[in-house]
């Protein structure tokens, strides 16, 4: 801007200026606005009145490397609206039986390996054992008519829950829980975001010691991050 404000009295436009050096042939300029200041090729093409592919030639000419487009997503801070508006356009994406359809056939084949598995167990434990998430889900299958097969399966699987640690024939787990529940005081704010919100009891080593200290009133969303990735307290998030 400081650029603009000089040329502002002699009447030459920055955006003119901009175009005349074409600055996207400065290697230094290319090596600022891509990698310190983060802006993306086609941003930075916009800026410069160029095409996209202009600027990655440069790049690539200045042996910068360009960013992938999963590295580009993953440094971008979705806004809560974008994020509102993705749900939707999935959610509409799901309704469809074709999409539905290719999703399956492009899991199939697919082999999760066991950490995978882990974590997408606890990510689904943790999240159904929210209120509102069981709730959405019992609205979803209500009136849904299930195949014999199904139905059988899913007795099965509900025998077995019964005989694990999960539906509560795990006595030890349960009076653990139940004997931190009533000996650690509960607070309504999140031991690790610091927010006021609804709190589940998180075990920090794992290895559930009866032992107050070993247990931490968090928010639904720190506690499965934290069982998800391991993050320790130390980093705060959204
Ligand atoms: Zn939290």
């Amino acid at each position: 801007m400081v650029y603009a404000q000089e040329n502002a009295g002699v009447g030459i436009p920055y955006m003119i200026k901009v175009i005349k050096l074409r600055l996207y042939k400065d290697k230094w300029f290319l090596f600022f606005i891509y990698i310190v200041d983060k802006k993306g090729s086609p941003e930075i093409a916009k800026l410069c009145k160029c095409n996209d592919q202009t600027i990655r030639n440069w790049l690539n000419k200045f042996n910068i490397p360009i960013r992938s487009f999963s590295e580009v997503q993953k440094g971008k801070i979705l806004s809560e609206e974008h994020k509102r508006r993705i749900s939707i356009s999935n959610k509409i994406a799901m309704n469809r039986p074709e999409v539905r359809k290719k999703l399956r056939e492009s899991q199939l084949g697919k082999v999760l390996t066991e950490e995978h598995k882990r974590k997408i167990g606890v990510s689904v434990r943790i999240s159904h054992s929210r209120p509102e998430i069981r709730r959405k889900i019992s609205k979803a299958l209500k009136g849904i008519k299930r195949s014999e097969e199904f139905k059988r399966k899913m007795s099965e699987t509900n025998k077995n829950e019964k005989n694990s640690s999960w539906k509560g024939d795990n006595v030890g787990y349960n009076a653990l829980h139940d004997w931190v529940r009533r000996h650690k005081p509960k607070s309504n704010i999140c031991e690790i975001c610091g927010k006021e919100k609804k709190l589940t009891l998180s075990n920090t080593s794992g290895k559930y010691k009866r032992d107050i200290n070993d247990f931490r009133w968090l928010c639904y969303s720190c506690h499965r991050k934290f069982d998800f990735y391991g993050i320790s307290d130390t980093l705060i998030y959204d």
